[in-house]
């Protein structure tokens, strides 16, 4: 099955919003095994929208329109659709009473454009909108499938996602659907962990796997085709125990979550608790780990301790370890591996977490961009300390390493 994204709104062509819908329709499209050959935008006119329409409807078996579907006089998608059909638009009743429910609740008058939204073209199956107002549509005419989703992407989103997958997979026929794990991996590049399972990679064909990098994670898709669920897990299942045996020590998940959420999950079921002493990344580690909701129960605190005058004064670390003839320096495994000791203690924490090192782009102490020593202290266990030698810009090597950190976290929290 071939696909087109038709993005409707003028906004979009005048680059006054960013087309992110199509990124979502795509990636949503891809894990159903249909085939994105082309995304149009066309702007609120009814001419070129069904010219777009047309023209999409010669080339592709499965049109996913968004946005148009609000009360405006600009929001043509529907009127556009329903005239290229030959279509009558019909009133879906359980929306409009939705529409008027909202309305009379918040005391607010109904005008005419309000019911538009309740709109729906002859012999489609709405959509229901559990975010917003405006019903989506779904129909299949001679052959074509054609899906509306509303623009605002928290209403577009939960739509596809619910009732539209539904509704295209049962559209698929005999085609089987196709079912997606994504596995998670921290601590390995993505050449690395190519080169572990290259074999595997150029050999597949069910499942299938693909590999994706960003900055500090790869992840890999395993992909098949099954009739059910069932069926596909446990394919899915014996491709993973085979992945896991090359590199099943980077493999923190099996859902698309960072580290992060899997640490402060692991810290929260063994009832133990983390603090972090940050120097080069600023205080990155505990931006991350707070983005966690609810992490207040497992992360006591950060300190950002940037001069060697607050390391002493907040840590403790004696000057004499910092600075002077003959001194390891702040960048150093020792002080790393203070740092981490003295903020768990200060806060009674579990487990310690430091980093120092050289962000860039200009060396310090003598030591070369890219080097971060970050030590992880576990109450009751030797103070272990990691040495890194990270590339990129600023900003990239602070990520790299507050990523390599939480990694180490992690292997300490699984032993
Ligand atoms: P509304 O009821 O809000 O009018 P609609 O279905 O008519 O919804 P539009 O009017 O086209 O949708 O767009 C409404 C808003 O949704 C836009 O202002 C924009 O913020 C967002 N939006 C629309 N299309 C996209 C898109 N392709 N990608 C991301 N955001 C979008
Ligand atoms: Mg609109």
């Amino acid at each position: 099955m071939k696909a087109e994204i038709i993005a409707v709104g003028t906004e979009l062509l005048l680059g006054q919003i960013v087309n992110t819908n199509a990124q979502v329709i795509s990636q949503r499209l891809a894990e159903l095994g249909i085939d994105v050959y082309f995304q149009t935008v066309v702007g609120d006119n009814q001419t070129r929208l069904l010219q777009a329409i047309e023209i999409g409807r010669s080339r592709a078996d499965l049109l996913v329109f968004t946005g148009g579907l609000g009360p405006t006089q600009d929001d043509l998608t529907k009127d556009a659709l329903a005239d290229f059909l030959n279509r009558k638009l019909l009133i879906h009743e359980p929306s409009m009473a939705e529409i008027e429910r909202v309305f009379s609740s918040r005391g607010m008058d109904m005008v005419d454009s309000n019911r538009r939204q309740a709109l729906m073209i002859e012999g489609c199956q709405p959509l229901e909108n559990t975010t917003g107002l405006a019903v989506g549509n779904a129909l299949k005419v001679d052959g074509t499938l054609y899906i509306l989703l509303p623009g605002p992407p928290k209403e577009m989103k939960p739509m596809l996602e619910g009732s539209g997958q539904t509704w295209i997979r049962s559209m698929l026929g005999d085609e089987k659907p196709l079912f997606s794990r994504l596995l998670k991996f921290a601590g390995i590049g993505e050449s690395n962990l190519e080169a572990k399972l290259i074999d595997m990679i150029e050999g597949q064909s069910d499942p299938t796997i693909a590999p994706y990098a960003k900055v500090g994670e790869v992840s890999i898709r395993v992909s098949t085709k099954a009739s059910t669920i069932e069926e596909a897990d446990r394919k899915i299942d014996l491709t993973v125990e085979a992945i896991k045996k090359r590199i099943g020590d980077h493999l923190y998940a099996q859902e698309d979550i960072p580290i992060e959420v899997e640490i402060i999950s692991m810290l929260r079921a063994s009832r133990r608790r983390l603090a972090s002493a940050e120097s080069c990344s600023g205080g990155l580690l505990a931006e991350l780990i707070t983005n966690v909701p609810g992490s207040s129960g497992e992360f006591v605190g950060g300190v950002v301790t940037y001069t060697n005058m607050m390391k002493n004064r907040l840590l403790n670390i004696p000057m004499s370890q910092l600075e002077g003839e003959g001194a390891p320096g702040a960048i150093s495994e020792s002080t790393a591996a203070l740092m981490a000791e003295s903020v768990r203690d200060l806060s009674d924490a579990d487990f310690g977490v430091s980093l120092t090192g050289v962000a860039g782009p200009a060396e310090s102490e003598g030591k070369q961009v890219g080097l971060v020593y970050f030590a992880i202290a576990e109450r009751g266990k030797e103070t272990v300390v990691h040495t890194t030698h990270l590339s990129g810009g600023r900003d990239m090597i602070r990520l790299r390493a507050v990523k390599a950190a939480l990694y180490r976290l992690w292997q300490a929290l699984r032993e």
